[in-house]
This record gives C-alpha cells, structure tokens and sequence, in this order.
C-alpha cells in the first residue's frame, strides 16, 4: 500500500479510536462497529490530490453521484510527447447510472479540460456552472478539436441565487474569488451534513471584476454546522495573504508611462480581470488594444459577450496597425506567458510568428509566473526576447503578478468562518496538502478531524454503530464518524494524438528512448539450418557517438554471432529465447564499453524475412 493511504488509514485509525472513546456508544452498540451501507457519505477524488491539475471530486450519498469540476493537467516530463493528462473515469463511467450532475467551480483547464472526454465517453447529466464557465466550455466543446456540439445542450448556467436538488444532494453556489472571474464555491447539504468544496479560491475584499467572496453566506453556513469543508492548497506554502489584483495596478501604470515604443502585454487569456486592467491603463494612457493568439481572442470575446470586460470590439488594431501603427500607441494582449510551444509569444521569441517580430524598443511585460515545472520554457523565451533587443519585464523583476490562490492564513480565514467538523485539503501535491493540514491542526483543529486523501482514496462519512437519525443537528456533526472506503484506480489518463489510455508501458519506452537512444540489431538466419547468413545487422538512434560506432559495431557484431552460434539449433530454444537472450548480451556491452543503456532491441529474421515489425 503506497504509504499516502497508510497516512489515510492511520489517521482514519486514529479518528475511529478516538471517536469511539470520547462518543460514549449506547452500551448496546458495544465495540463492534455496525456496518451499515446507508446513510453513507462518500468522497473519492479522482485528480487534484496529488498533482496540481486534472482537478475530479466525487462526491456520493448512497445511490447518488455527483461529480465536482473535471479537469486535465499538461504534459510533465514523466509523459513527454502527450497532448493531455485527464483523470481515470473508470469509476464514473462504472456507476454512470447514478451520476446526477457534474459541478464546475470555474473555467480553467485544470477544472473543465476534461469534459469533453467525459461527454465523448456518453455521459448525458446536466452540467452546471457560472456564466463565464459556460461560455469558455462550450466554445471547447464546439471548437474543432472536438465538434461536440449536441453535447452543448447539457449545460446549464448557475449563479449564487441557484439551488439544485440533485438525488440526496441540494446544491448551492457562493461566490469566490480567483484568477477566473465568477468562479464559485459549491456547497452540498447531504442528510448527514452540508459539505463545503472552495474551489480555487482566495479573498480579495476589492476584485477588478465581480464581487467580493461571500463571507456572510459563508459565515451563516459556519453557524449552523459543516461537515466537511474542503479547501484549496496550492498556496500552503505560503504564509502571507495573497495580495488583490489591483494591488499590481500601480506598478503597471508605472511601466506603461516608460515604454517608448510597443507593448506587448501576455498573461493568462483566462485571466479576465487582469485583461480588463490592461484595458483600462492602454486607454489611459493613450495607448489602442490589439489581440494576438488564439484563445486571447476566445477568452476575451466570451467576456465581452457576458458583459464582464468592457471592449469596442470594433476599435481593434489590425495586423497590420499592430506592425506599421505608431508604436507608443499600441498595445498588444498576447498569449503565451509560459513561453508554450505553439503560443503566439512564444513564436514571436523564436522569430516565426506569421504576422509579427520583436523590435528593440518594444516593452513585453509578461503579468505570470511560470506554473511549477514549466520554468525552462518561459525564462527560454524571456532570454530568446531580451536577445532579440526587448526590453523584458517578467514577474522576477516587479510586482505585475498575484496569484490566484489564498494562503495559509487565508485558509485559516475560511476554517474560523465554517468551523468545520472535517477537513480536507484538496487541489495540491502532497507537500500542499500536507502543509495545509498541518496548518489546521496548528490553528486549533483536533488532528483527528483533518483528513489527508490521495487521488483514488475513498473516506465515508456516517453513523454506523448507532442509529441515525436525520434532522438531529449537531449531534448529527459531532457524533459523525469516518473510515476508509474501498478505493478506486485513479490511473493518470494520457491523451496522445487520437488515443485515450492508462497504458503507461509506452510512456516509458518513450522515456527510455529520450534518456539512451535507441540500438536495433537484426540477425538475419536460416530457418532449417539454424545458421546465421552475413553479419548481424546494427542501426542505432542517439545511442552511439560518431567516435565509438566502428569499434562498437565490430564488438557488438562478433558477440552476438558468437552468442547466436551457442544457443541456436538446441532443442527446445525458440527465436524469441534467443531475441531475449541477444539483448542482455547487448545490453551489457552497452553499459561496459560505453557507460550508458540504450533501448534495445534484437530481431531474429528467418530466411531473410524481416518484414515482420520490430
Ligand atoms: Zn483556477
Ligand atoms: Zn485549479
């Protein structure tokens, strides 16, 4: 057992004892735990806990099933050449039949990418979320990559006046606030409880756009009892508040009054407010808007639908303005502030952007800071633009940047307001999670209550060593009980070009292949005389350095013919013993002579036949 659900189980453990002790069972009910199949609250996250990314909730009563956020995560360097990662859908499309609704909290890819999969998959239950998430999935769904346009009749726009039963389940909506304007926090009442998931969330008393978080909502929840609050942790390493985005404004202000030439402003498309700033600065400071990339204009274009950014879209530099209009009056949003392959900016860096090049009185301001593990790429393209001449202002050098996410004290925030019975902490890898339930303890919460999971562990929340009774207020939360439930596979789903898969084998030849070349020996033989004709045959890929290919060969060459002539013609030795045989024969050379492990592989071709595939 990883010792991730060790840690659950021991905590669970220590949770059952404790619980047992202090809950003075009706002496009935003695020690042995009555195990009931009712009344259970189940929460299993498919994503989310673990990585950062491919965010999946479920969330079941009995025999209903809802799903909170399905979202997919980038490539990392475990799973080079792959398009996307998705969660494992096994289990929902297992127990499809109960599944009510799917929730989102907001519109980032981290919490919708993987939907049209799910859809794809057939899933037919209504999808609910805020206006500006709707807007940005069905423009996903409808987009050429995926053409599923019947499937846009399953959406269904929420906003915090909206209460949904769904099964066991009543759902409601508070407003957060995040780096995804009218991004929701979503709270079930359960017959055990009401259960509070964040979503990506911080406060910020004073938004670019929307409303403040709802505290009072939240705080009159708090009064009358949660269960289960579940919050996010990306930000669990750190300690101070995260700052308002109009904290940055100044500093931008700052930096528009000294550019002489262009501005090229990149963030995040999604980043509505931050997009909405540089509106107003560019008209402030005489400057006209211009979009380059495609999903800036996808983004923004929702936005504006929805009435969120203020934007004549009719008043947009061209192309060609862009190029030849004077250039302290422009200003251009562009996408690309990871430096991602394709990104516009990221061609502008590397010269090869269809309409645009970088000049050396050009000011690029890249409002972001790269996502953990992306840093190659994005301080790659700040060096490739400050080499071609621009003045390069990224979120190292000054305050243009704050996240999305609250920080410890903001969570500690969020636990004062709810004073939740349970505690989980979600969206983060491990140390986040950790981190964050270190910091509930510290902050007061008994350390029996403050539950650590990992994707595909399964908690139940219920009553089963004594009789429940629904409507019994806070008896109901105090005498709650939790164990571990059955988990399920949460296998990392890789989507490769048109295939979706959990085979993993080929991710790692694929790795094998990046990190020690390749080394194909062909061994072309007589099938009724068990004789080998010619010389083995070596083709190598990155394996071999030009200095070491002739000696190499020679000694890979005399090994294998003499190997061959060894076992050949033995009774009972097939071809494919002698391939397995041949390659660890190869294989040794390779780490004695050369130091290194190229990927092998060794094909025995009777009779001149080497058609078969290698
Ligand atoms: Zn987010
Ligand atoms: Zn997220």
């Amino acid at each position: 057992m990883p010792s991730a659900q060790t840690n659950a189980v021991n905590t669970i453990n220590k949770t059952r004892q404790t619980m047992e002790l202090n809950d003075k069972a009706p002496a009935d009910a003695g020690d042995a735990i009555r195990d009931s199949a009712r009344n259970i609250l189940r929460v299993t996250p498919l994503g989310g806990l673990g990585d950062i990314g491919k965010n999946m909730m479920v969330v079941e009563y009995d025999e209903d099933m809802v799903l909170i956020d399905a979202g997919s995560m980038f490539p990392v360097e475990e799973t080079p050449g792959i398009r996307l990662m998705i969660p494992d859908l096994a289990y929902v499309l297992d127990n499809r039949e109960r599944l009510r609704a799917v929730l989102l909290t907001h519109g980032h890819e981290d919490h919708i990418g993987a939907l049209p999969f799910l859809l794809e998959f057939g899933i037919e239950v209504p999808i609910y979320g805020s206006d500006l998430t709707i807007g940005i999935v069905e423009s996903k769904l409808t987009d050429r990559d995926y053409q599923l346009f019947e499937s846009v009749r399953q959406l269904r726009t929420v906003d915090t006046e909206t209460v949904l039963q769904l099964g066991a389940f009543e759902a409601e909506f508070f407003q957060v606030n995040h780096s995804f304007p009218s991004s929701l926090g979503i709270s079930l009442n359960t017959p055990l409880g009401r259960v509070i998931h964040t979503g990506d969330f911080k406060f910020d008393e004073n938004p670019v756009l929307g409303r403040p978080i709802d505290v009072n909502r939240l705080e009159t929840w708090g009064r009358e009892g949660i269960l289960l609050l579940m919050a996010d942790s990306t930000n669990a390493e750190e300690d101070l508040a995260t700052s308002s985005e109009i904290a940055i404004e100044d500093k931008l202000q700052e930096l528009f009054e000294e550019a002489a030439g262009r501005i090229f402003f990149s963030t995040f498309a999604s980043n509505t407010a931050r997009v909405q700033q540089v509106l107003n600065l560019a008209e402030r400071n005489g400057r006209q808007v211009g979009l380059v990339g495609s999903s800036m204009y996808r983004y923004t274009e929702n936005a504006v639908k929805l009435r969120y950014v203020d934007l004549d879209w009719n008043n947009l530099l061209s192309d060609q303005d862009i190029d030849k209009g004077e250039p302290d009056r422009i200003c251009v949003l562009i996408t690309g502030s990871q430096g991602e392959e394709l990104s516009a900016l990221n061609r502008l860096s590397l010269d090869n952007h269809r309409f645009h090049q970088v000049r050396s009185d050009d000011t690029v301001i890249i409002s972001a800071t790269p996502i953990p593990g992306n840093e190659k790429n994005y301080y790659n393209m700040v060096n490739r633009l400050f080499r071609r001449g621009a003045n390069v202002i990224y979120a190292d050098l000054a305050d243009i940047h704050v996240s999305g996410h609250g920080s410890l004290r903001e969570n500690a925030r969020m636990l004062d307001l709810l004073s939740p019975r349970f505690f989980l902490p979600v969206h983060g890898e491990y140390r986040h999670l950790e981190l964050n339930r270190r910091a509930a303890v510290e902050h007061g919460m008994p350390e029996q209550d403050v539950l650590i999971l990992e994707d595909g562990g399964c908690l139940e929340f219920g009553h089963w060593n004594r009789d429940f009774e629904p409507g019994d207020g806070d008896a109901l939360l105090s005498r709650c009980l939790v164990r571990e439930g059955e988990p399920v596979s949460a296998e990392r789903i890789v989507v490769d070009g048109s295939v979706v898969s959990d085979d993993h084998g080929i991710l790692n030849e694929r790795r094998l292949l990046r990190d020690g070349g390749m080394l194909v020996c062909v061994v072309n033989y007589s099938a009724r005389a068990w004789e080998m004709r010619g010389s083995p045959v070596l083709v190598s890929r990155g394996a071999l350095y030009r200095e070491e290919q002739r000696d190499f060969h020679n000694l890979a060459r005399q090994a294998v013919a003499k190997r061959f002539a060894a076992m050949a013609g033995n009774p009972g030795t097939k071809a494919s013993d002698i391939e397995r045989d041949l390659v660890r024969v190869l294989r040794r050379i390779c780490r004695d002579e050369l130091g290194r492990n190229p990927f092998v592989v060794v094909k025995l071709a009777a009779d001149n036949d080497v058609s078969d595939p290698i």
